[in-house]
């Protein structure tokens, strides 16, 4: 069993080949979503041929709606800005790490007004898929059996939430997905669509690459945000600072004459207590559970040190500066769904955001083996 570093949930394997083979005689769409983290340590050609080979029926690309999620958390932080209230007051924290959020609804409960009402980016892939995608394509959402694969086991357990209505059914990890997939990629030269992510969702930019490192969240955001308060693109080397080693790291965005916003990044939530007693002087905060950001999640092969997590982190970072969009507003099958048929601020609020409750030390995590057992593991 994979087991979360904070003991909070243990997640036995799942047989992917056999279960999917048993959806599909269900009459069942099979779709994946991968996580930005799970590249730093396979290629995306290597995810991709791993995924089909496996038998899933499409392969998106959970950056695409990272992306998404920067475009809401962005419009969220300006807003809070503009028009802070005791609903949305300042500071604003980001809300894509299941364990932070958990930590929150049990421990500070008082910090709830602060989160993100942002869903994750697994979450909003799922939304979209089932919601909009699905009806546009004629199948019914229950028919679509949608898995993520993350770096990350909190995901398993954020995916049951009620609020997030089953538009994920199952994650399986980096881990599990590299002890069943075939990475044979001699045998997809044939076939080379399979090493491909699907499209609608397989377009995305350089600031969606970077969420599955510490600090990412925050520089994704701040790339647009900025965009959205000034109508310039932000000065890169303002940016660096969220890159730098540290437990807490701090950024300051110079945005007109006078005016700044400030921002903190906390490299594992360890180090906390280091920032909540002086959390009003910001007006963003991510939060990451794992060191590192997800590149060190306990989803992914485990680290053996911080130079493995830093390893990672710079490969999402090449990533990023070999991407063909910068920013996430600048990706054209996004700036295509805000116009179209993302145009609704209604819809956008329906499938994109969410809310959080207090809860008590008593509701721990029941994670069953998982939805997706139906069949013996092998
Ligand atoms: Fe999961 Fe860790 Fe990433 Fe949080 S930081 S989403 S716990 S992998």
């Amino acid at each position: 069993a994979q087991v979360c570093p904070t003991g909070a949930i243990s997640s036995p394997p799942m047989p992917i080949r056999e279960t999917l083979s048993k959806l599909k005689e269900e009459g069942k769409v099979t779709i994946a979503q991968v996580a930005p983290a799970i590249r730093s340590v396979l290629t995306e050609e290597q995810i991709c041929y791993g995924l089909h080979d496996l038998g899933f029926d499409m392969v998106f690309d959970t950056n695409m709606a990272a992306d998404i999620c920067i475009m809401e958390e962005a419009a969220e932080l300006v807003t809070r800005i503009t028009a802070p209230s005791q609903e949305s007051p300042l500071p604003m924290f980001t809300s894509c790490c299941p364990a932070w959020i958990n930590m929150v609804e049990k421990h500070y409960p008082h910090l709830i007004p602060h989160l993100s009402t942002c869903k994750s980016p697994q979450a909003m892939l799922g939304a979209l898929v089932k919601h909009h995608w699905a009806s546009q394509k004629g199948v019914s959402a229950d028919d679509i059996f949608m898995v993520s694969v993350m770096p990350c086991i909190a995901k398993k357990d954020e995916v049951q939430r009620v609020q997030l209505e089953h538009a994920v059914d199952a994650v399986i990890t980096t881990k599990e997905l590299m002890d069943q997939g075939s990475f044979d990629l001699e045998a997809a030269k044939n076939n080379t669509q399979k090493l491909h992510f699907d499209q609608p969702f397989a377009e995305h930019s350089g600031g969606a690459v970077i969420f599955g490192a510490s600090g990412g969240v925050l520089e994704a955001a701040a790339r647009t945000a900025y965009k959205m308060v000034t109508g310039n693109e932000p000065p890169h080397a303002s940016l660096q600072p969220a890159r730098q080693q540290g437990d807490v790291k701090e950024l300051v965005l110079p945005v007109k004459e006078g005016v700044e916003i400030k921002v903190a990044i906390v490299n594992g939530m360890d180090h906390l207590s280091e920032v909540l007693p002086h959390m009003d002087k910001y007006h963003m905060i991510e939060v990451m559970n794992c060191e590192g950001g997800c590149v060190g999640g306990a989803g992914n092969p485990r680290a053996l040190d911080l130079k493995e997590i830093q390893k990672r982190q710079q490969e999402l970072y090449k990533r990023d500066e070999k991407a063909t969009y910068f920013a996430s507003h600048e990706t054209p099958a996004v700036e295509r769904l805000y116009k179209g048929e993302l145009k609704d601020e209604h819809l956008r609020h329906h499938l994109f955001h969410t809310h959080y409750n207090h809860r008590f030390e008593k509701d721990q995590w029941h994670l069953p083996a998982t939805k997706l057992i139906h069949v013996k593991p092998a």
